[in-house]
């Protein structure tokens, strides 16, 4: 369970689909006054270095944000690759750019940290996380000791799953709950079936975010199948987009196997999305399979229902 570490993967396409998304949902749900509560329950570090040995080792952000700024925050803005770039993918852009001081990308922020720039204090949003790896929660918790941010954020080391149950309903009926397992167990798809079941239970306003990696496993098959059951069994309605970057054939020599080319494609599964959201990633997810398409494969998705 614990040989998963997010910085190895940090600002790949899953994350860029991922905090796009949970950009998105954010600036919506922080137009209203009364105070927002957000639960990461899956949190990671909070802030990661591209240019660390980490990210290094497998390069996956060459493949998402670094070839995305690339291609749509280039140094020369005579070079940007698209006209017209989707207003949440330029929120995504500016947000990621807002952590880094030079032209260079060199930290990459996690959800905690992204989130955490979006809440007001004014309204007294909230922030709950949740994390397990020991060396994970050390670094979340001195990386969020130095944000200052006082009671707006709370770490725990505590599994996110049954931790979440303390935070729903929040005083204010508003919450936003992102749920982001690393899905090494088998046993995560359950949980997090069991998880938005339970939530929507307790809490059935809610928005609940999932992320799920799309790979060969009937439990990954099964999840957003289950979570559209559950959704419409409580008459909720869910948004459920997907990006896959594809295959890419140049990384493969003829007669040879077939070298890994990591996870191709993930999708985000939302209970409860804000109305604005299907139209706004109608727009970013073809610009997005247009800058990291790699090929074979490549491709998005995007339907909702309730
Ligand atoms: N949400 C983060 C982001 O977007 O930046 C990435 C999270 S990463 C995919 C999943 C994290 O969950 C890992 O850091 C792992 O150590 C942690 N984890 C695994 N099981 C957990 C559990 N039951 N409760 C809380 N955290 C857990």
């Amino acid at each position: 369970m614990f040989s998963y570490r997010h910085a190895f993967h940090a600002g790949n396409h899953a994350d860029v689909l991922k905090h796009t998304m949970v950009i998105a949902m954010m600036r919506h749900l922080t137009q209203k006054d009364a105070a927002l509560v957000a639960v990461d329950t899956h949190a990671g570090a909070g802030l990661y270095r591209l240019d660390g040995d980490y990210a290094g080792t497998s390069g996956e952000s060459a493949d998402g944000v670094v070839k995305l700024f690339a291609a749509l925050k280039p140094t020369k803005p005579s070079d940007v690759a698209i006209k017209d770039v989707a207003p949440i993918l330029q929120d995504y852009l500016d947000t990621i750019a807002g952590f880094n001081t030079g032209v260079q990308l060199k930290i990459y922020p996690g959800s905690p940290f992204i989130i955490q720039r979006l809440l007001r204090e004014e309204a007294r949003d909230k922030l709950k996380l949740f994390e397990l790896h020991p060396t994970d929660i050390k670094a979340l918790a001195g990386n969020i000791a130095q944000l200052k941010a006082g009671r707006q954020v709370a770490v725990a080391r505590e599994d996110g799953f049954e931790g979440l149950k303390g935070f729903i309903p929040p005083p204010s009926r508003r919450a936003f709950v992102l749920i982001d397992p690393s899905y090494e167990i088998k046993s995560d798809y359950a949980k997090v079936s069991t998880c938005i079941q339970d939530s929507l239970k307790r809490f059935a306003t809610g928005t609940y975010a999932v992320w799920y990696p799309i790979i060969p496993r009937p439990e990954a098959h099964d999840l957003p199948r289950r979570l559209k059951t559950l959704a419409t069994q409580a008459g909720k309605p869910w948004l459920h987009a997907t990006l896959n970057i594809g295959q890419a054939e140049e990384r493969n020599v003829p007669g040879e196997p077939e070298r890994g080319q990591g996870l191709t494609a993930s999708g985000m599964f939302v209970v409860n999305p804000p109305h604005t959201l299907k139209a706004a990633l109608a727009l970013a997810l073809p610009q997005l399979v247009q800058v990291l398409g790699r090929g074979r494969g490549q491709g998005q998705t995007l339907e909702s229902g309730g």
